[in-house]
């Protein structure tokens, strides 16, 4: 009889590795109904599906572990058989072994064999987290599928939503004191929103404009994984702070063009972000839209996300001209102000959310450009902006400082691969702002900080802040400080 466990000594040292490495062949013990899933931190998260069966442990590798939903398939890889005792087993792996990382046991039970041949296996599990038939499914060398049988995890398990687009606030003044009561105050971090969906240890990063940019940001990885098996989905702001330890909307500028995940790692290391957390979508199979907001900051709370890459900042209740004031004076961008009984409403401006703000920014479409002079010579004197409306590209005048030298390289490479004979904007601008004017094909989207509005609609004293690639030119809207209308 050939011994079953060979693969699995000669992967591992028993002077190295904490794990049971039995001497020589085992003989046959137990009665084939033991089963165990064991969480695996290892270079990539795992579970570890393993069926006792004839004196070993039967094992797949599974990357999402098991499917919580009939609907959802997740790949089995196929490992070596591990000895009975292996079971028990959770513990530290050194760096450097066979499988280094950490091992905890996420469920163990007995199981009925309902069919077992070298193509399928059919077992139905009886653990403390899970109660259920699965089949295993050999599709290609190593590979199998591994599917539930039976109906979802719970009879009301709704699976997460592809995209979800972020709910956002209408720009506004703080609440009345006499309702504040009503209302929950949080910074306002500056940095770009993102939504997170968090499946199998696995996170997906999606944009304002529904762009996957998980590819920028590898540090969020570890934010899923810390989650294990817990399906979520998150609303937030991925922001990287300054050295003045304030969010630098400049510093995250060098992040979010990168999808080179080899570059991208390198930034995370010398210009890290933090994904600044304040809302949950969904949970483990529960849409929580629907929830208030008080009852979905008890949800989020109770996960306790809060890492080296990731924090869920407190929120303040009945006080938000202190939390404004306090904003103020750390040099912070503004407040929200989000109304307790409000339901999440994805994609709309609500007046259920309000931001408060210290610094006025606008977005705004680069419509052209003005070539500088003197030491500004041979490159940007000043961008010649717009913000569309119902008649087309309206004119908002032009922003010449806030510039670093690279940052003019950068835009007058993309301007000039953009430029186009004719104004793109609706109407006629003034003599004195066009006069050597260079247009462009208005795609891109920036930002700017500004003094106030003029009379005839333009910018007083703008400043440029960076682009926006999280944005599109139709995203783009004229933010005033109006009434704020209820709905
Ligand atoms: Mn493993």
């Amino acid at each position: 009889m050939t011994d079953r466990l060979t693969e699995y000594r000669r992967k591992r040292d028993p002077r190295r590795t904490p794990e049971p490495v039995p001497a020589e062949a085992v003989a046959p013990s137990g009665n084939d109904d033991t089963f165990v899933v064991q969480e695996h931190h290892a270079r990539a998260l795992h579970w570890d599906f393993r069926l006792e069966r004839n004196g070993v442990l039967v094992s797949w590798a599974v990357p999402k572990g098991l499917p919580p939903d009939p609907a959802d398939n997740h790949l089995a890889v196929h490992t070596e058989d591990h000895p009975l005792d292996y079971a028990n087993f959770s513990g530290a792996i050194p760096a450097g072994e066979y499988g280094g990382g950490s091992v905890s046991i996420w469920d163990s039970g007995h199981y009925e064999l309902e069919k077992w041949t070298d193509r399928e296996v059919k077992v139905v599990l009886h653990g403390h987290r899970v109660e259920g038939r699965f089949a295993l499914i050999h599709t290609k060398g190593k590979n199998w599928i591994m599917h539930r049988m039976d109906g979802p995890a719970r009879p009301d398990w709704v699976p997460p939503p592809q995209v979800i687009s972020p709910m956002l606030a209408v720009l506004s003044e703080l609440p009345p004191p006499a309702q504040q009561a009503q209302w929950a105050f949080e910074t306002k971090w500056d940095g770009a929103r993102a939504i997170v969906f968090v499946d199998g240890g696995r996170a997906r990063i999606m944009s304002r404009n529904d762009r996957d940019v998980t590819a920028s940001y590898p540090e969020l990885r570890a934010l899923a994984e810390s989650l294990g098996t817990t399906q979520a989905v998150l609303d937030g702001e991925i922001v990287a702070f300054g050295t003045n330890g304030l969010p630098s909307f400049s510093r995250l500028q060098r992040r979010m063009h990168v999808t080179n995940p080899a570059e991208a790692r390198r930034l995370a290391a010398s210009d890290p972000v933090v994904y600044v957390i304040f809302d949950l979508l969904h949970l483990d199979g529960r849409p929580t839209l629907e929830l208030s907001y008080t009852q979905r900051r008890k949800r989020l709370e109770s996960l306790d996300l809060n890492g080296d890459s990731w924090q869920t900042p407190r929120n303040f209740m009945g006080s938000g001209a202190e939390l404004l004031r306090a904003s103020r004076e750390q040099g912070l961008e503004g407040i929200l102000a989000k109304r307790l009984e409000s339901r999440y409403r994805p994609g709309r401006r609500s007046p259920d959310w309000r931001k408060i703000k210290n610094i006025r920014t606008q977005e705004v479409v680069v419509a052209g450009w003005r070539p500088g002079a003197g030491r500004r010579a041979g490159t940007i004197g000043s961008l010649l902006l717009g913000i569309p409306d119902r008649a087309g590209l309206r004119y908002v005048g032009s922003v010449g400082t806030g510039f670093t030298q690279s940052i003019l390289d950068d835009l007058l490479q993309r301007l000039t691969r953009s430029e186009r004979k004719t104004s793109p904007f609706a109407e006629e601008l003034p003599r004195a702002d066009s006069r050597d004017a260079r247009w462009v094909t208005p795609r891109l989207v920036g930002e700017v900080a500004f003094a106030e509005w003029t009379p005839d609609g333009r910018l007083r004293h703008p400043s440029w802040r960076g682009l926006r690639p999280d944005k599109a030119p139709s995203d783009v809207v004229r933010e005033s400080c109006g009434v704020v209308r209820e709905s």
